[in-house]
């Protein structure tokens, strides 16, 4: 499964003339940076790299890796934790020459290259007032956020990214291009609606767009450690209560960035800070009041409320605290229950945490709960709260220690946190865990049966996998 160098050779004659986009071996001045991804501390060398322009390239390239029993993997924006993009010693095919996003505003429908970032689908739809739901910065994406789901600030209302596929372009195993929708392939869509990248792979997304905009209301309110777990009990009781139009989330940050309404002082340092959305009209009197009133639980030492463009603010404001190149461990779990106890286990685990980053509460629930459990392969849809340890160092020396307090802290809450977990979010220790976060054995085998009629080599499988069915 690896590529030497008379291979290397070989797929370069084989594709020469039809391949319109670059082919990147170790020898080529573009390598080094090609390879790189979100996490550093996944550190692969390709045998090649397949940098594609179009359809038409990915077709030539699947093709390359059938023939040669290449299992590829698949490059979107990078920002898989276990660092599913790269292939090591084998394969990439990577998608960053199809970025291109058309918007139909009257239809209410967006186009977008299998290889778009979030930011390029928010850069093109803001002019029309249009969003499609999806995560929460720029950098991640389209692809892999997507076909494992996909959350976001919009969740609550519209649902996840997967509920608003209308039809996608896809590449098969065998080299053929179909387009799956609803009236063509009822059962490729639902599973590609949260089966992630096993059943080929997907050129041009199309999505239901939403009339937002162009400006957002957001509420900031931060909190000093001693003030934490307050705040969060006033959170817990709160969240329930919502209207689908407000998203609530809670991040314990170790060093608080620099961000608009945060002052100097405070940059730096250890503190909480709730984060309240406005998903209607940002001059709605409603949405202030309900945005304000959040701002003032418990005993804030800032709080703000102000409005920000959606695309080019909103969209942007973790862009740099999660840059690409630093190593990270994440660790998502669904949220049975935010009780008292679990509150106060989570924020002495904060308070002392040596590793940067922070740790999230999202508040979801809403129009993802609506889609019935068996419409689609995403799986686990009731929970109102999910938690997130999204965390980050430098140095690998720390690896061993970090990740096992990581891993201590979800342990401890496992009397709070409930079954099944975000198969986007699954993490290179967690690959057991792939039928859970897909509904459990009886989905995954339907998924399985699905894989087998589409891809029963199991050629797209550096992936969450799953394996092909008989039967
Ligand atoms: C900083 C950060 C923020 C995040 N925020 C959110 C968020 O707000 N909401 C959310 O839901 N998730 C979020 N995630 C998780 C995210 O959904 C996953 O990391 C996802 O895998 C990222 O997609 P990608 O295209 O960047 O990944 P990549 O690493 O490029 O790809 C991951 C896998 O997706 C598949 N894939 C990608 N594109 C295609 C395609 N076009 N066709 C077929 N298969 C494809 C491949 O199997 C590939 O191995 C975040 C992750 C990070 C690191």
């Amino acid at each position: 499964m690896s590529i030497d160098e008379q291979l290397r050779l070989h797929i370069a004659e084989q594709l020469a003339g039809h391949f319109k986009g670059e082919v990147i071996g170790p020898d080529h001045a573009e390598y080094d940076r090609a390879r790189l991804i979100w996490n550093a501390m996944v550190d692969r060398r390709p045998g090649l790299i397949l940098r594609c322009t179009s359809t038409a390239d990915v077709v030539a390239a699947v093709n390359v890796a059938r023939e040669h029993g290449l299992p590829p993997s698949v490059r979107c924006g990078g920002h898989n934790v276990a660092g599913k993009a790269m292939s090591d010693g084998g394969l990439t095919i990577g998608l960053s020459g199809l970025r291109e996003v058309t918007v139909d505003p009257e239809r209410k429908l967006v186009h977008a290259g299998g290889g778009c970032r979030l930011g390029d689908v928010d850069a093109a739809t803001a002019p029309h007032r249009l969003i499609v739901p999806a995560g929460i910065m720029s950098e991640t994406g389209v692809g892999g956020l997507a076909l494992g789901g996909g959350i976001g600030w919009f969740s609550r209302k519209h649902g996840l990214t997967c509920d608003n596929f209308v039809s996608l372009e896809l590449v098969l195993a065998s080299g053929e291009v179909i387009e799956v929708s609803q009236e063509s392939h009822p059962e490729l869509l639902w599973a590609l609606r949260g089966g992630g990248g096993n059943f080929g792979v997907v050129t041009r997304f199309t999505f239901r767009a939403y009339d937002f905009g162009p400006m957002m209301r957001i509420g900031v309110s931060v909190y000093e450690p001693a003030e934490a777990a307050a705040a969060l009990r006033g959170y817990a009781a709160v969240v329930p209560t919502l209207p689908r139009t407000v998203g609530w989330h809670a991040a314990l940050k170790h060093d608080m960035p620099a961000l608009p309404f945060v002052p100097p002082e405070c940059v730096g340092k250890r503190l909480l800070m709730l984060v309240s959305m406005w998903l209607d009209d940002a001059d709605d009197p409603g949405g202030a009041e309900l945005i304000g009133r959040l701002c003032e639980i418990g005993q804030p030492c800032i709080k703000a409320s102000t409005v920000l463009p959606f695309a080019a603010g909103v969209q942007r404001l973790i862009d740099t605290e999660f840059e690409d190149g630093h190593r990270y461990y994440t660790k998502e779990a669904h949220v049975a229950d935010l009780a008292d106890d679990a509150i106060d286990k989570l924020v002495a685990f904060w308070r002392d945490m040596p590793m940067e980053g922070e740790v999230e509460i999202i508040g979801l629930g809403g129009a993802i709960g609506d889609v019935p459990e068996a419409d689609s392969a995403f799986s686990n849809r009731g929970y109102l709260l999910w938690l997130n340890f999204a965390m980050r160092w430098d140095d690998p020396a720390d690896d061993p220690d970090y990740i096992g307090q990581t891993r201590a802290i979800v342990g401890d809450l496992a009397p709070w946190t409930g079954r099944g977990v975000y198969v986007n979010m699954l993490n290179f220790d967690e690959l057991d865990r792939v039928a859970e976060a897909l509904g459990g054995p009886e989905k995954y085998a339907g998924l399985g049966r699905l894989k087998a009629a589409y891809d029963p080599g199991n050629l797209f499988r550096m992936n969450y996998n799953i394996p092909p069915l008989a039967g």
